[in-house]
């Protein structure tokens, strides 16, 4: 930036006339000696007069200049007495730019710098000081003047100089009043802001209150553009801070925006907002952007009635289903998010209530605010976490529906092999032991697949109409063997209870591991009470985000005075792999797999804890009508299940988890494996021709020697396909098909489907590792079929063949 100076123009013009006065003079003077010379006495003295008068002419002219000179040179030393005392440092230079002269602010800033020239003496505060001293001197040589704003290490000084005859004056200044720098020494936070919103400067108070720097308006305002005289918030560490802002236009479209502190609207502000809105059918809130609740009409009060209550936030008001809700309201007032609308659960809500809130902002007397339209979303998020449990449900269910399948291939190959080897081994032989032990713990591992399948609900029930408190009864002394000495076994019964229909080693099932787990809570010992009840629901009961339809039920209830279940866990522990026991002492599995039994039984399972209390599971059965037609018919086309089968162990512990819930040690003396009988005594069926069809070898190799043992002709296929090809042969004697149900290519279904078109009499055995359910509707073409779940025992198989055949 430079300036000119009106004096220089008139000095320059001075000059040249007396550089023409100089030459006119000595010019003439030169003629007047020639023409003397020349001349006779009376033209000598006329000539004398002449030059004796441009002479004068000379001297005057010249002794101007040489006083000009004098008095620049004292204006010069007036000057630099001026600049003696000035705070600024300042050098006096010859026109070469050699320092003649500084004054005191320039030797405390520089040291003694005569002689040396302003650039180098400059040198430490800027870049490229040759240059910018070079720009400033020509501009100033030719204006008389010149100063530019330079960007330093340090800030920004103003350099300033001035043509001083003969030389230049510097000038050297610290910026103060920048004019986007104004404001550096006013108390209220101010800043200079760009056309574009980019912020230029800010003075120290706006600084120290935002603690750091800040480039663009818009990080730290929420609502833009800043209008003058309006309240804007101001972002401050998460938190508004409400700013009266008034604008000043600068020059080259800078504006300098000074920032009050307001007040945050009051209800009183905004009185007039609601009552507009209380006969809108919608339930609306009005909020400050920091949450805080500045209205609400009828609607609102009536869906929250701890409005009333004078609850001051939405914060307090409902909890975030995953993020926090100041988190949401905070982006909201700074109009991000505002397309989407937030399911949250009222705070304290029993029973649990949730609300959907969609927001939006408003303005008020320049007053950002937020208006909240709430919708009660209760019964969208019930059906959304009941659908949420059947998804897990399904997806956990078709994880154990595969490992089911191909461990229950391996169980039927390793316990099937061992019934054939026990066969031959009598009580007193040495490797009897040992095959016990397979036996045992193939039949532990049955077990396990068995829950798997037990919390998926897919296994197959065998549903009868029991009389829980003889179940029970039956149970007790397994369970008080379970729970150790130091805890105490109480049983109560309803003299008059009514039977319900469930599979009774289920039922046993889920009892086992509502006790074991009321025992693990108590590890000081204590009560657990299981009580039986009927209970006639006059109406539906609706709790826990379930609903139970009215009628008559049969409720147990198995109570602990342990630990208790923090209210946080009390929706989960049904999940299948919640625990919190310690690795190897809990699987998460007892629970979930109570709750498949209860649910695939047509019941419902609720749990009631207080910290440090006890908790109580209650089980709600509803009672049999004594309806024999209601008879399943998995269970009439299965095979009765032989007390001593393999598949499920005859002790009920065997069931148990083989981690927290097992009772190792007893399970090794009660059980043993069946003894298959002899192959010599049982009857022979020579002329009878079973086709047996497995793709899986060693349940093949297991079962064609099971069957020929008994004295049945076994013809063996591994698929469907080579199934159909043997039985292609017109003259091929085939009574029996014994097929498991999903085989690579075609299914066992559908190939026997095909083969009853030419043997329409024959009679079918389905075996698979997937419960029977999966495939009911397809056997349901095929006439005269039993199904019989893998593992099978040999004298299972034999046994289902031989009624099947007989
Ligand atoms: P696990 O017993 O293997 O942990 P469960 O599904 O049986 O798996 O139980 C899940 C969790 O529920 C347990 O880890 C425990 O925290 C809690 N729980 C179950 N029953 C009780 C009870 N009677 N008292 C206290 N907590 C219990």
């Amino acid at each position: 930036m430079s300036v000119g100076f009106d004096s220089t123009a008139r000095r320059q013009a001075l000059d040249r006339v007396n550089n023409y006065i100089w030459v006119l003079g000595l010019a003439a003077l030169g003629a007047l000696a020639l023409a003397f010379l020349a001349s006779s006495a009376l033209e000598q003295t006329a000539l004398l007069a002449v030059a004796s008068a441009l002479g004068l002419q000379i001297v005057l002219v010249r002794g101007m200049v040489i006083v000009r000179n004098v008095a620049a040179r004292r204006d010069m030393r007036a000057v630099m007495r001026f600049l003696e005392h000035d705070v600024a440092p300042s050098f006096l230079t010859n026109a070469q730019g050699e320092i003649l002269f500084q004054n005191k602010a320039s030797i405390d800033r520089f040291g003694g710098c005569r002689g040396k020239t302003v650039n180098r003496s400059v040198a430490s505060l800027f870049a490229n000081p040759d240059a910018v001293v070079l720009r400033l001197r020509s501009v100033a040589a030719e204006a008389g003047a010149a100063r530019e704003d330079i960007v330093t290490w340090r800030g920004h000084i103003r350099l300033t100089v001035q043509h001083v005859q003969p030389g230049f004056l510097w000038r050297l200044e610290d910026i103060a009043e920048r004019p986007d720098r104004a404001g550096d020494g006013i108390a209220i936070p101010m800043m200079t802001v760009s056309r574009s919103g980019a912020i230029l400067h800010m003075n120290e108070p706006l600084r120290l209150a935002l603690g750091r720097r800040v480039k663009r308006l818009q990080d730290i305002f929420e609502e833009l553009p800043l209008r003058d005289g309006f309240v804007h918030n101001l972002v401050l560490d998460g938190k508004t801070l409400p700013m009266r802002v008034f604008q000043t236009e600068g020059n080259v479209g800078r504006s300098e925006v000074y920032l009050f502190p307001s007040e945050a609207p009051s209800t009183d502000d905004v009185v007039g907002f609601l009552p507009v809105l209380d006969d809108l059918p919608v339930p609306l809130l009005h909020l400050n952007p920091d949450g805080s609740i500045i209205g609400a009409n009828r609607l609102a009060h009536n869906l929250l009635p701890q409005l009333s209550e004078g609850t001051a936030t939405v914060q307090s008001l409902v909890e975030g289903l995953g993020r926090s809700v100041g988190e949401w309201i905070g982006d909201a007032a700074r109009g991000r998010g505002l397309s989407r609308s937030e399911v949250v659960r009222v705070a304290r809500s029993v029973p649990e209530r949730f609300l959907q809130i969609a927001l939006g902002r408003v303005q008020i007397d320049g007053h950002a605010s937020l208006v909240a339209v709430l919708t009660d979303a209760t019964e969208l998020k019930t059906l959304e976490a009941q659908f949420v449990q059947s998804q897990k449900m399904q997806a956990i269910g078709q994880l154990a529906g595969g490992v089911a399948h191909d461990f229950n291939n391996l169980l039927t190959a390793i316990s099937g092999h061992c019934d054939l080897l026990l066969l031959h081994h009598d009580k007193g032989d040495g490797d009897y032991a040992d095959l016990v032990q397979i036996s045992q713990n193939a039949n532990r591992a049955a077990a396990l697949v068995g829950q798997l399948l037990a919390f998926s609900r897919k296994q197959t029930l065998q549903l009868e109409r029991l009389d829980l408190r003889d179940t029970l009864g039956d149970l007790t002394h397994l369970l008080n063997r379970l729970v150790g000495e130091r805890v105490q076994l109480t049983l109560s019964h309803d003299p008059g209870l009514i039977p319900v229909r469930a599979d009774r080693r289920q039922m046993e099932q889920v009892m086992m591991n509502l006790v074991v787990n009321a025992r693990d809570a108590m590890a000081d010992g204590g009560e657990i009470r299981i009580e039986t009840r009927c209970e006639y629901l006059e109406d539906d009961l609706s709790r826990d985000r379930v609903t139970v339809p009215g009628g008559q039920y049969v409720v147990v209830s198995v109570s602990d005075v342990g630990k208790g279940i923090p209210k946080d866990q009390l929706n989960r522990i049904f999940e299948p792999f919640f625990t919190t026991k310690r690795t190897g002492e809990g699987t998460g599995l007892g629970l979930s797999m109570v709750y498949g039994i209860v649910k695939q039984t047509g019941g419902f399972i609720f749990a009631d804890s207080v910290v440090g209390e006890g908790a109580t599971f209650s089980l709600y059965f509803p009672a049999d009508d004594g309806d024999d037609e209601l008879d399943d018919a998995s269970v009439t086309a299965l095979p009765p299940r032989p007390s001593n089968a393999s598949q499920v162990p005859a002790d009920p512990r065997m069931l148990i988890p083989l981690s927290a819930k097992s009772a190792e040690g007893d399970a090794q003396d009660v059980h043993a494996p069946m003894k298959a009988e002899n192959p010599t005594s049982a009857p022979r069926h020579k002329e009878q021709v079973v086709l047996l069809v497995e793709d899986e070898a060693p349940v093949r190799a297991f079962a064609s020697r099971a069957l020929r043992l008994r004295g049945y002709t076994v013809l063996e296929a591994a698929s469907a396909e080579d199934a159909l090809e043997q039985l292609s042969d017109k003259e091929l004697n085939v009574d029996l098909f014994v097929t498991d149900v999903m085989m690579p290519g075609m299914d066992g279904p559908s190939w026997v489907k095909l083969a009853l078109k030419d043997r329409p009499a024959v009679k079918t055995v389905f075996v698979s590792g997937y419960a029977q359910e999966t495939f009911d509707d397809d056997r349901a073409g095929v006439p005269n079929s039993v199904f019989l779940p893998k593992p099978f025992s040999l004298a299972e198989l034999t046994q289902t063949v031989q009624k099947q055949l007989h």
